[in-house]
């Protein structure tokens, strides 16, 4: 297994409903995936740890397997966004059922957002994104500074 280029930071998530979509797009994308460096959250990433080894082989394999999502492992994929370290998330989400850890999965878009990375939330955005030249390429989302914003001046005196 190996990656001619610095390998990408690939971080994958599914909602339940999802589960089945994301380990049949892993399996099909097994020789593409496997060499980058992977995050995904708890149950996900078991799921997708096994296809892989499955399909490529467990040598080599990159991935980090943060808390299942409802308990954290959303927000440590959203702390690995804003320290810079993610390229592209894979994030199937179920539109149907209310999900008891909705503000996370909002902040994680959110933030995916202000970092400008590569962000699919369907299967068939995921099948663009994988199967484009960029993600064979040297591709890397510009980063915005956002420096307005830091050096704003902050008014601590009125009204408390
Ligand atoms: P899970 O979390 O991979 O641990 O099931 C997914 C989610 O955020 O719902």
């Amino acid at each position: 297994m190996g990656c001619n280029l610095a390998p990408k930071r690939i971080g994958l998530i599914a909602h339940d409903a999802c589960k089945r979509d994301m380990t049949e797009w892993a399996r099909f994308n097994a020789g593409k995936l496997a060499p980058h460096k992977l995050y995904c959250t708890g149950t996900t990433g078991k799921l997708v740890r096994d296809v892989l080894i499955e399909e490529c082989g467990e040598e080599g394999l990159d991935i980090t397997i943060f808390k299942s999502g409802p308990l954290g492992g959303d927000q440590q994929m959203g702390a690995v966004i804003a320290s810079e370290q993610l390229d592209i998330l894979i994030f199937f989400t179920d539109p149907m059922s209310m999900q008891p850890h909705d503000v996370d999965i909002k902040a994680l878009i959110r933030i995916s957002t202000i970092a400008n990375i590569v962000v699919a939330c369907t299967r068939s955005t995921a099948d663009y994104v994988i199967s484009s030249s960029m993600f064979d390429g040297d591709y890397r989302p510009a980063r915005k500074t956002y420096e307005s914003y830091t050096a704003r001046k902050v008014r601590l005196s009125g009204r408390r």
